[in-house]
């Protein structure tokens, strides 16, 4: 029965551990924990040295006054001092405290209580330190385990024989300060994590607000409000910068919507056209005619319609395709020379028929790693364009050949003494469905989805398109498309280019 109250809580929770404000403030914690940890473990160290230095100034200070009251005769230890001065006595009590001597093989002649608990240096040991220039300091501890800074070395007889001295002093208030310490920092330790871990939350609920509303923003976007845009905070950081990234997406977005929409009104309207036509001309059929002829001019006039609405549907589909890369071009080494002497072949006849001369100068050998389909594709539309759009008399020229400015690419001009394109006209000629409409271009027929294919044919090959043109003078379109090397080519293509008869 509790099971359904749990899930959702269950739910909440592994969320709540998943976010990014967990995580954030875990390794927050993780590290400030871990830092705090060596700070405690440094300064108990620092504490300790510092403290043991004090305590070995004040050995060094007992060493040297250990060798003025203390001297050995017939090899017993002589202690001598003012009797009648307490601060002496006290000294040189202070000196006995922690003490030993031992003759130069390490038998002891004399030692303190304290020694006791600490035990004679081995006779090796003795030796070894007689042996060294220098006393040494080191640390020993005791049986009831307080530790004691020792210094041991060498003290002469008035005949030069050398015995072993050693004077010690209890590190006791030191290890009992420096444990205090640790024990204090590491139970107050638990108190600093806590509040570590309740600032780093804070901090990462506050540096994750911004993705926070980045994400409120993105879930409210609709095919209708993608206008919408998060204020830049200013901080110019990280965060600044996806918001800007997010803004730049949602205007992108926008304006592939707004596309969408106009295309989808704009081929209701082209469709509807031809539609209506059809439309017309069975009603015609049925309402209106009498006489066999009658029905055959409907019938012809619909099927002329319906071969029209047929075009547009082909053409569509594959401009879509072909947008949407479905259309995967089939490069081979293209012979640009011959290709464009095929198509102007194919368009002399219409040209003719216009009255248009049609004339074509391309460079031998130049090669183009390129689909030929649609170079042809390009080639034809660009040409039936600029025959459609120059009238009677009028001429048009195609040239085809490296590129003298620009080294590793082909030229292509497509050039004609027709009607030209109105400034205002010319960004939205690669536009689908975009025609131009003025007096002399009304009359003439198309879909204007001619030049979207072109458009779309120079970026899918990487090259680029341009366009000049002057009304009633005429138009130009160059194209620079990537020349082909024998490296560019795939070794498929160049199969390819191999079974290509030339
Ligand atoms: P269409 O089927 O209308 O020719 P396109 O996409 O091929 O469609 O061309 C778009 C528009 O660009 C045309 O309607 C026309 O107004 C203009 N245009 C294209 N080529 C030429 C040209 N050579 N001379 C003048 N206008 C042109």
């Amino acid at each position: 029965m509790q099971l359904p109250k749990i899930r959702p809580a269950l739910g909440r929770a592994l969320r709540l551990v998943r976010g990014l404000r967990f995580r954030l403030t875990v390794s927050y914690v993780l590290f400030f924990t871990l830092l705090l940890i060596a700070i405690g473990f440094i300064f108990r160290q620092t504490l300790r040295s510092e403290m043991n230095g004090d305590v070995q100034a004040l050995l060094e200070e007992e060493w040297g006054a250990a060798k003025g009251y203390l001297s050995i005769e017939n090899q017993r230890p002589v202690w001598v001092w003012d009797s009648t001065d307490p601060e002496e006595a006290y000294i040189v009590e202070r000196l006995r405290h922690v003490y030993l001597l031992t003759d130069s093989k390490g038998y002891v002649l004399d030692h303190s209580g304290t020694y006791d608990t600490i035990g004679s240096d081995s006779p090796a040991e003795v030796v070894r330190i007689l042996r060294s220039p220098k006393p040494e300091i080191h640390i020993r501890t005791a049986k009831d385990g307080i530790p004691y800074l020792i210094k041991a070395g060498a003290l002469r007889d008035d005949r030069g024989q050398p015995y072993f001295l050693a004077l010690g002093r209890s590190l006791e208030d030191t290890e009992r300060t420096v444990n205090g310490f640790t024990r204090a920092y590491f139970l107050l330790l638990p108190a600093m994590i806590a509040l570590t871990s309740i600032a780093g939350w804070l901090l990462a609920g506050r540096a994750i607000r911004p993705l926070n509303s980045v994400a409120q923003a993105a879930q409210q976007l609709t095919g209708t409000n993608l206008s919408t845009q998060i204020p830049n905070r200013g901080a110019h950081d990280e965060l600044d910068h996806l918001i800007d990234s997010f803004n730049h997406m949602t205007r992108r977005l926008s304006q592939s919507f707004e596309q969408v929409r106009r295309f989808s009104t704009d081929v209701s309207h082209e469709l509807r056209t031809p539609l209506t036509a059809i439309r017309g001309q069975l009603e015609v059929a049925l309402f209106t005619a009498k006489t066999p002829d009658q029905y055959q001019e409907a019938m012809e006039n619909a099927l002329e319609d319906v071969e029209k609405l047929s075009s547009i549907v082909r053409a569509l589909l594959l401009l879509s395709q072909a947008e949407s890369g479905q259309v995967v071009l089939q490069r081979t080494a293209l012979n640009l020379e011959e290709v464009a002497a095929d198509v102007v072949d194919q368009f002399q006849i219409p040209a003719e028929e216009k009255g248009v001369t049609l004339t074509s100068l391309c460079e031998e050998g130049t090669t183009i790693s390129a689909d030929r389909t649609q170079i042809e594709r390009l080639l034809s539309n660009l040409l039936s364009n600029a025959i459609k759009y120059t009238p009677k008399g009028g001429s048009v020229n195609v040239r085809a050949g490296m590129d003298p400015e620009r080294s590793g690419w082909c030229r292509i001009v497509v050039e004609d003494t027709g009607v030209g394109i109105p400034p205002e006209n010319l960004p939205h000629i690669f536009d689908r469905f975009y025609r131009v409409r003025t007096a002399q271009t009304s009359k003439i027929e198309g879909l204007g989805l001619g030049l979207s294919f072109v458009s779309w044919i120079v970026s899918a090959h990487g090259g680029d398109i341009h366009v000049e043109s002057s009304p009633g003078q005429g138009t130009r379109f160059d194209i620079l498309l990537p020349a082909s090397t024998r490296d560019s080519l795939h070794p498929l293509d160049e199969a390819a280019s191999e079974s290509v008869p030339s």
